[in-house]
């Protein structure tokens, strides 16, 4: 499934085409277009060029102009093409005459005659085109994008909501990009459990995911995946007796915010007397009964976060960057 890295990779695909000239639109199944029909979408983009791309989150979107005109026209004159790739979508250029794939949904062809194709099997998410304004209120719903975002920023997003640290980790809306693998790697790193409630993350703790973020989120887009090396969790779920790359105790699988979720006990205790109770049994339909971390009685392992990072959250949202900024 296409997570931050994975865009970040199309995003260097698309970049690679930028200011090419589009000659025609084929589209071979209309089915991944959103809001607007083949015949209006092939229409709108015919000999336009494309804009360098802007990514946040899982979201891909691409400017593109009409030369000599746009500029002139103002916001609402720019066309943007807005890209999500859902579960098994992807990016892809291919030189003129190559032969199409079953599942190249639509193909801008160049002027030079080479192919920009959206390449996808089960169209859960798809292609939008739209103008500068909506572009912006759609992106405007997501939280900050998991590779940019700062540390203070990071930890009022995690004190701020309700949950499990590892569903808010992949809640586009809290912080966007990131998706079961990242989220699940990020905490084996930062050895937090992910049925920790994100409230309780300390601030240690938190200042451990962001850093392990970052590092994640810069090692796997230099791969535009999220590589399974021997030395990540990524390369060892999968394996038949996963074990933790780091202590070699048998990793931990069960069902968190409805995803499969892997991880170490003993590098990841429960942050309850370092024993490993995070998940009940009968987990097995991805709700968890609400178990409370601490019995009656007992004062929390982990205190409540102190009222600093409360007074950061009513700091101004940080200005997004515009796609259309110059690069
Ligand atoms: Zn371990």
């Amino acid at each position: 499934m296409p997570e931050l890295p994975d865009v970040e990779g199309f995003r260097r695909t698309l970049d690679g085409v930028a200011g090419r000239r589009i000659a025609r639109v084929d589209v071979a199944d209309a089915g991944v277009l959103r809001g607007i029909t083949a015949r209006a979408f092939a229409r709108r983009l015919k000999g336009r060029r494309l804009g360098h791309p802007y990514r946040h989150g899982k979201w891909l979107v691409a400017p593109t102009a009409q030369d000599g005109r746009d500029r002139e026209a103002g916001v609402g004159g720019v066309r943007v093409v807005m890209l999500h790739f859902g579960m098994t979508g992807g990016l892809l250029t291919c030189p003129a005459g190559r032969e199409r794939h079953p599942h190249d949904r639509v193909v801008l062809v160049m002027e030079d005659g080479s192919e920009l194709r959206y390449r996808d099997q089960r169209k859960l998410q798809g292609i939008r085109l739209v103008d500068e304004e909506t572009a912006e209120r759609t992106l405007a719903r997501l939280g900050p994008d998991a590779m940019s975002v700062g540390e203070d920023e990071f930890e009022d997003v995690l004190a701020g909501r309700r949950g499990r640290v590892k569903a808010v980790l992949i809640d586009q809306s809290a912080v966007a990009g990131l998706g079961n693998l990242l989220a699940d790697e990020i905490l084996w790193r930062a050895r937090v459990n992910p049925a920790r409630p994100a409230r309780e993350v300390t601030a240690r703790e938190g200042h451990r995911m962001h850093g392990e973020m970052r590092r994640v989120l810069r090692s796997a887009a230099r791969a535009g995946r999220v590589p399974d090396r021997p030395g990540w969790l990524t390369g060892h779920r999968d394996r038949p007796e996963p074990d933790c790359p780091r202590c070699g105790t048998a990793l931990r699988g069960g069902r968190i915010a409805g995803r499969h979720t892997m991880w170490c006990p003993h590098c990841q205790p429960d942050g309850k007397d370092g024993r490993d109770g995070a998940l009940g049994p009968g987990g097995k339909d991805g709700r968890q009964p609400r178990r409370l971390l601490t019995p009656p009685g007992r004062p929390p392992a982990h205190p409540p976060r102190t009222p600093t990072t409360t007074a950061a959250a009513s700091r101004p949202r940080r200005t997004r960057p515009r796609w259309s900024r110059g690069r």
